[in-house]
């Protein structure tokens, strides 16, 4: 699957954004939002003219970053949340919250979402007591998400563990520090997704 492989910083300039993409550099005053708080390149201090079509396209733009994700895959999974009952914005969240490399880093064993799609392509994660190595792997109530054994002193991992302290896990996923595996308790309702996205304006968008 194609990744986008440039600089994250740059994605979050472009968006204006702090999207948390590096993970403990995010916290600090090295962030690049912080430091040049403008586009990136040349123009990147002109003003540019919003429009309707403008605001939509950079919600979507954002979101698929936040996920690292490309438009294929992005697109695809508005698909899919079109064809479910319920409201599609909030379908879409769900179907992204629910990859994964997301739960990975939502658990806190990775410090990034792009670390945590690394540590499962490694083969470090196991679900329900068997390897996935499939970032895009849709988890479901009732999983178990777990280090494999043979990862569990992996400095990367330890690292995430110490760094991720400093943010909650959120209500629909138990975390068990001890054994390194954590449930996923529900699927997550809107209000548990923390994230500064309005989901509206991407349906808005694809529906055109
Ligand atoms: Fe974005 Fe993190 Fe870079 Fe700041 S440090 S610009 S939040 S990726």
């Amino acid at each position: 699957m194609a990744r986008y492989t440039g600089a994250d910083c740059r994605l979050c300039r472009r968006e204006g954004n702090k999207l948390f993409l590096k993970g403990d550099r995010c916290y600090t005053d090295k962030c690049a939002v912080e430091r040049r708080p403008y586009p990136p390149g040349e123009a990147g201090h002109k003003r540019v003219k919003e429009s309707e079509y403008r605001t939509q396209l950079r919600e979507k733009q954002k979101t698929k970053r936040i996920y690292g994700l490309m438009e294929k895959q992005f697109h695809g999974y508005y698909v899919l949340a079109n064809r479910q009952e319920g409201i599609t914005g909030e379908n879409l969240l769900r179907i992204l919250e629910s990859r994964l490399d997301n739960v990975v880093y939502r658990l806190g064993f990775a410090k990034s979402r792009d670390e945590a799609r690394q540590t499962v392509r490694h083969g470090h994660i196991f679900v329900n007591g068997k390897r996935v190595d499939i970032p895009s792997y849709r988890i479901r109530p009732g999983d178990l998400v777990a280090i494999a054994p043979k990862a569990k002193d992996l400095l990367v991992i330890k690292t995430a563990l110490i760094s991720s302290q400093r943010t909650e896990v959120p209500g629909w996923l138990e975390v068990d520090i001890e054994k390194l595996q954590g449930s996923i308790l529900s699927l997550p309702t809107r209000e548990q997704i923390d994230l500064d996205i309005n989901e509206q304006l991407i349906i808005e968008l694809y529906s055109k």
